[in-house]
């Protein structure tokens, strides 16, 4: 029998693991971290290529997995519905799919507290070396290890995301901690907020223990916003002068840069969403951009934000790391006893389809990235906005990812 260690056991993990498990292999899902990962309880878009893929891995996303607001709105900064068109995205959660997949994969399995620091390969197969003096051999090696992949940046040392100009500020913020009357006009609302050159999306998702009935729910708010890399190096540096290169931990974020982005949303954004911000502990994640030219190293091949990393206007990152996942397998698969040819396959489809689903997420957030531009210096798309436009390409989003899943010869692995 096969053996391969997958390295990272975040969602992207998780999914490959399931996905080459039920093609015969025996996997080991070796995770750095010492503990189970807690969530911060924020939102995850779905698209129904994951929920297809999550039930070839065992999992069925049935409705208490998520929630499906009936309107997509756009609030002006007085709070007034300025748009108002029927959407039918499902927003879930991190830590839900988690949960779901963690539970369903034999506990043995899935190993904490193993951090991979060199992936070895010889003529009869490859070797993880962990930070602990430990090893282990297997026949196929899988970096689902991120985006500070440890095994993308053996292979590819050159390969480094680049910071697209902008954060996202996240916060979420417990059903029963949102004033009832504010909670019945968000609840149904996948709500827009636009300030000038910033982009606000905020909605309802399963709540802390992963519910979604009713009262037990959670609000989510994600806030890109236009951050230079001098204020970006700022705002990452805690009260004890340390910085925190790539994204501060959110505990350490100071509090003079969260007073500032809270007075910033009573300012700019629509009241009823800056009432709900100003009661969360808010936090933010520096987006970028990551592109690998190829995935497969002899055994050792990248698969999700290890790949790829797309900025998240699409949501689809998950999306695409079970893409990842389900291609890896049945390139195996079908195979047969050739491995190198299967590893072959998958690099042949991935490899295009990853980049596409950069670019289509970079051309929504060009204009953010833009705001760092002198002002002379933008375009007129640049400087204005169509909101209405803005809010189509956002709700047609789910189907041009569908369309660049058929386009690269996908839609078969989400069952298709
Ligand atoms: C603001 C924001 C919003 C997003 N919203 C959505 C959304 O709505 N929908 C969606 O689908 N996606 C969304 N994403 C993207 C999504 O989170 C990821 O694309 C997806 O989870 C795939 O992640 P992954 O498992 O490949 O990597 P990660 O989740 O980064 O996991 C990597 C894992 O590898 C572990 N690891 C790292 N190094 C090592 C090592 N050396 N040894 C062992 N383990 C290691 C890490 O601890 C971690 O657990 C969003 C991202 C951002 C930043």
């Amino acid at each position: 029998m096969r053996r391969a260690l997958v390295i990272g056991g975040s969602l992207g993990g998780l999914i490959v693991a399931h996905l080459l498990r039920s093609t015969g292999c025996d996997v080991i899902v070796f995770e750095r971290n010492e503990e189970e990962l807690a969530s911060r309880g924020v939102g995850l878009g779905t698209h129904p290529q994951l929920i297809a893929i999550l039930k070839r891995a065992g999992i069925d996303f049935d409705a208490s997995m998520g929630i499906t607001p009936p309107r997509a709105v756009c609030l002006d900064a007085s709070g007034r519905i300025i748009i108002d068109r029927p959407t039918a995205r499902t927003l879930s959660g991190w830590s839900r799919l988690y949960r779901a997949l963690l539970d369903a994969l034999p506990a043995q399995t899935y190993r904490l507290g193993k951090k991979l620091v060199r992936v070895a390969q010889d003529a009869n197969g490859v070797t993880a070396i962990f930070a602990d003096g430990t090893s282990e051999r297997g026949d196929l090696l899988v970096g689902a290890d991120g985006i500070r992949s440890t095994v993308r940046a053996q292979f590819l040392p050159e390969i480094k995301p680049v910071y697209a100009g902008y954060v996202a500020w996240r916060a979420v913020l417990d059903e029963t901690d949102v004033p009832p009357d504010l909670w019945r006009e968000m609840v149904e609302l996948y709500a827009f907020c636009l300030p000038e050159g910033e982009q606000l999306i905020s909605y309802a998702v399963p709540g802390r223990d992963n519910d979604t009935a009713i009262g037990r729910r959670a609000y989510n708010i994600v806030w890109y916003r236009p951050v230079n890399p001098d204020t970006l190096v700022d705002i990452c540096t805690d009260a004890d002068g340390r910085h925190h290169f790539g994204g501060i931990p959110p505990p350490l974020i100071r509090a003079d840069v969260i007073a500032r982005v809270k007075a910033d949303a009573k300012a700019l954004i629509a009241p009823q969403i800056a009432e709900i911000f100003a009661r969360t502990a808010p936090f933010f994640q520096p987006i970028y951009d990551l592109v690998s030219p190829r995935l497969v190293f002899g055994h050792a091949v990248l698969a999700g934000d290890a790949a790829f990393v797309a900025r998240p206007h699409a949501g689809a990152g998950t999306t695409k790391a079970a893409l990842d996942a389900a291609c890896l397998a049945d390139s195996i698969r079908d195979a047969g006893d050739d491995l190198d040819a299967g590893l072959k396959r998958y690099e042949r489809m991935q490899q295009p389809f990853g980049s596409a689903m950069v670019a289509l997420n970079r051309e929504e957030g060009a204009y953010l990235s833009a705001q760092l531009k002198p002002k002379g210096q933008r375009t007129a798309a640049e400087l204005n906005r169509d909101i209405g436009a803005v809010l189509r390409a956002h709700i047609d989003r789910s189907e041009q990812v569908g369309e660049i899943v058929a386009a690269h010869g996908l839609a078969a692995l989400a069952g298709a």
